[in-house]
């Protein structure tokens, strides 16, 4: 893909939310490709190398393998657009503007892994996404896709929309389960993994919602195709979510593999008033933390765990000289001490701990040994609840404590 083909999607999509339209510029033509050869589709998902847009950049086909392996009956297919941390806004884009490319793209993942059950699971703070997502719904309902599909499972499709419970934490997908199930978003360990053991115990898929919108042009253009809009090694493209201290904050899809720098003073226009780029939150807030000495890494999945960070969501909350590193973390940690689900003691009292003393050192009332406290609670408490949250909260903290000591040593009493 070159540049002028990259989209910048600050504007109203021109497909909208009307099936109709979307067919008229090839939608659909990837669900019936998959529809002429179901068997084809996870070796194809394979070669274009998707993975997971929602954080940990999973292969896709290895988490659809398992559920199409598994003897028919119920399964479902989930679309995760609960989408609630901070800086995230591209699956709501995507619902709003785009739903039937994402709903096309749980149809075909429905398709190659036999699943009966589709459901749409969206933040119902996003009132605007929810209402559009469910009439786009009610238009594939009278779709012939969907006979075509019925005849292929044998059995009649159901699709509906849930909303989420609008926490953050209800976006794990454990909790997405717990979820649709009718119950309260509490994660759970895993194994069980949803492919073995997902909504009401049958095999489950929970796909983020940017993952499943990449499936129509697949499918319709070729996994080479794919492959070839991303740079270097890295395959197709990317929404980076792009905010903080940049001149020119937004939604923009670019290859995959762009680089830090490009994104940020290119597309983003550089900092504003001109000031230093200092550092990156990348992925949300919950990665370790990306320096000016990483401005040339290639943004995706690969490249940036080869820098001890990962890319998650691929939002990138850029900080300028000039703003405390301290006050952002502690912001952070107090959404996610906030949004801990309160099942695991250590998850409760660490996130409120950290939260608490990150708090007395940004008001410049810490002294040295809370720095010793906040290294020791990043040692103790990765590992000790049943999600990641807990984890994410220790390496913002660790990474800070890591690349900027001199800034939280400025702001003690003594
Ligand atoms: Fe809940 Fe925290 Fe435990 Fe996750 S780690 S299940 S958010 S208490």
């Amino acid at each position: 893909m070159n540049k002028a083909n990259q989209v910048l999607l600050k504007e109203e999509s021109r497909i909208g939310a009307d099936l109709a339209a979307w067919l008229s510029v090839g939608g659909g033509e990837g669900l019936a490709a998959a529809l002429r050869e179901p068997g084809a589709v996870i070796a194809q998902i394979e070669q274009a190398d998707l993975r997971g847009m929602g954080g940990a950049g999973f292969p896709t086909h290895r988490k659809w393998a398992p559920v199409a392996a598994a003897p028919d009956g119920d399964k479902y297919v989930i679309c995760n657009g609960n989408e609630d941390e901070p800086g995230t806004f591209k699956d709501r884009f995507l619902l709003e503007h785009t739903p039937h490319q994402v709903i096309e793209g749980a149809l075909i993942a429905a398709v190659a892994t036999r699943a009966n059950h589709v459901v749409l699971y969206v933040n119902p703070h996003e009132s605007r996404a929810l209402a559009v997502v469910r009439e786009a719904v009610d238009q594939w309902r009278q779709h012939e896709h969907i006979s075509a599909i019925e005849a292929w499972l044998g059995v009649p499709l159901s699709m509906s929309v849930v909303p989420s419970s609008g926490l953050y934490i209800g976006g794990e997908e454990t909790a997405v389960i717990a979820t649709v199930e009718g119950g309260f978003p509490f994660p759970r360990r895993k194994p069980p993994f949803p492919a073995q053991s997902g909504v009401h115990g049958v095999p489950t898929i929970v796909n983020n919602t940017e993952t499943l919108a990449h499936l129509p042009g697949i499918l319709r253009e070729g996994a080479s195709w794919y492959r070839g809009l991303g740079l270097g090694a890295a395959s197709g493209t990317k929404l980076y979510s792009l905010s903080g201290d940049v001149l020119r904050p937004g939604l923009y899809e670019l290859p995959m593999g762009t680089s830090l720098q490009e994104l940020v003073f290119e597309h983003g226009a550089g900092m504003l008033q001109g000031k230093e780029f200092k550092a990156v939150f990348t992925g949300g807030p919950s990665n370790t933390l990306l320096t000016r000495s990483d401005l040339d890494v290639p943004l995706d999945f690969d490249s940036v765990r080869q820098r001890q960070s990962r890319l998650g969501t691929g939002a990138m909350i850029v900080v300028s000289e000039g703003t405390s590193i301290v006050r952002k973390v502690a912001e952070y940690v107090n959404f996610f001490a906030q949004g801990s689900c309160g099942q695991c003691p250590p998850c409760k009292g660490g996130t409120f701990q950290l939260a608490r003393v990150l708090n007395r050192i940004d008001t410049g009332r810490g002294v040295r040994a809370d720095l010793v406290a906040l290294a020791n609670l990043c040692q103790l408490l990765p590992g000790s609840g049943r999600c990641g949250l807990i984890d994410g909260a220790a390496t913002v903290v660790q990474s800070s404590l890591h690349h900027f000591s001199h800034e939280y040593k400025a702001l003690l009493m003594g």
